[in-house]
């Protein structure tokens, strides 16, 4: 995996700066070097306004490395047919690989078996469709369904919608004022005993790790489904769903340096054999007629019309290309990144960063007293710097902090330090600037 490190704005500074890379290299397949990585994902080489290109805009989307993009073109160039019908090998030979990403995801997931992994389009199709059949198979009238203040709306507004269609309740988990979900409430939330909680691994605008294997618990014992949004987690902490317990688990490809139109819905066997269909049409039937369908067995029966064949296998290169990397490698840079950015950020005057959560992975949000988050983000852009500024799909966090946006920079495994620091001091920078404007 180590790449060539390209000469000039790459390479490390300094023999020290070369020697803060993380891990002995000793557990891993090979020694973690942000550099080596760095080589790997072209997009980060380019410049922006006339300086180099520095993107903390990965909770929105991660940019992709070399592998992924040659898969997508050899696939394209070589193996390319329709799945699962031709009499021909060519079709044979794409179907083979779109189901190999399959065991690739099942695998990196800790799933039980192929069969328990649904390729959608991303996270929101995958929670559309978990609220649409859970709701279906068993939610009635005057049901409740278990969200959290924290959801991003895409586990959130389907979950409204589903209420809605079947005349059941929505209730929130609180969240404190640290960043963490009142776990207190949410028992109480549980024992009333629900129909479904659907929680979030990772907040997307506060970073915070909800304690995914203790909450499972919890609401196992009261007989809850739990659905995970896995979008924000799955390229940050370890993920294995077995450990984790948790019914099903969504994510989307393009958050985990894999192509956009790609999504993973896992879910327990058991779980998946009794829900009706999302979708109708080719694929997920076993025989038609016009007075009666029967259908596939899972996974197919949830994966109605061609599916999005190429990005499958992408999103597979994409997971293989972490796994070699090292996941423990890669989060524990991210975790020495975050503090520093988190600490780097406490110290500027009139930074409020949002929440202090007990652990904090890969994104931060914080406002600026009397500049305006958008204002802040436009500046930062001239300095050639990528972040994210609004509501992040979290309108009631928003809400929560009494705030109408905020800034939010987010890592990933080619973010380095020296990034840090450059953006700590643009940040100042561009707070200095809008200081004497309003002055
Ligand atoms: C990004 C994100 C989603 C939505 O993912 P899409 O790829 O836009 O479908 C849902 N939940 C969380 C926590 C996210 O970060």
């Amino acid at each position: 995996m180590v790449g060539e490190v390209r000469p000039g704005t790459e390479a490390p500074n300094t023999h020290s700066e070369r020697n803060k890379g993380v891990g002995n290299g000793l557990s891993t397949p090979s020694p973690f070097s942000v550099y080596a990585i760095r080589a790997q994902f072209p997009v980060l080489h380019r410049a922006m306004h006339g300086k180099p290109l520095i993107y903390l805009d990965n909770a929105a989307s991660t940019q992709k490395p070399q592998v992924v993009i040659d898969t997508l073109v050899r696939f394209y160039s070589t193996t390319y047919s329709n799945v699962h019908r031709g009499a021909y090998a060519l079709s044979e030979e794409a179907t083979a690989r779109y189901e190999e990403a399959r065991q690739i995801v099942a695998r990196f997931l800790g799933a039980r078996s192929w069969r328990e992994i649904v390729f959608v389009r991303g996270a929101t199709e995958g929670i559309n469709l978990l609220a649409f059949s859970l709701g279906e198979y068993f939610l009635r009238e005057g049901d409740t369904v278990v969200v959290t203040e924290m959801e991003h709306h895409s586990n959130l507004v389907p979950w409204q919608m589903a209420c809605a269609r079947k005349g059941a309740h929505l209730r929130v988990v609180p969240l404190r004022e640290d960043g963490d979900l009142d776990l207190d409430q949410l028992e109480t939330l549980l024992a009333q005993k629900p129909k479904i909680l659907a929680v979030t691994h990772v907040s997307n605008s506060l970073g915070t790790v909800n304690p995914i294997r203790q909450i499972v618990e919890i609401a196992h014992a009261y007989g809850v489904v739990v659905v995970v949004d896995g979008a924000q987690a799955v390229a940050h902490v370890p993920v294995n769903v077995q450990e984790l317990d948790c019914d099903f688990y969504v994510f989307s490809g393009h958050k985990i340096y894999g192509p956009t139109g790609i999504g993973v819905v896992y879910g327990k066997e058991e779980w998946l054999d009794r829900l009706p269909p999302y979708q109708g049409g080719g694929e997920m039937i076993r025989e038609v007629t016009f007075e009666k369908t029967t259908y596939n067995d899972i996974p197919y029966r949830f994966e109605a019309g061609t599916p999005n064949i190429v990005d499958a296998v992408g999103l597979g290169a994409a997971l293989q290309f972490v796994e070699l990397t090292g996941r423990e490698q890669i989060f524990r840079h991210e975790d020495q990144l975050i503090k520093e950015l988190e600490k780097g950020l406490r110290a500027i005057q009139g930074v409020r960063v949002l929440g202090a959560p007990q652990k904090r992975v890969a994104a931060i949000s914080f406002v600026v007293e009397g500049v305006h988050a958008h204002d802040i983000g436009t500046g930062l852009d001239l300095h050639g710097i990528c972040v994210r500024t609004g509501h992040h799909c979290t309108q009631p966090v928003m809400r929560f902090y009494g705030v109408p946006a905020t800034v939010r920079p987010s890592l990933a495994m080619y973010n380095t330090r020296e990034e840090i620091e450059r953006f700590l001091a643009a940040l100042e920078e561009v707070i200095a600037f809008f200081r004497r404007g309003s002055a």
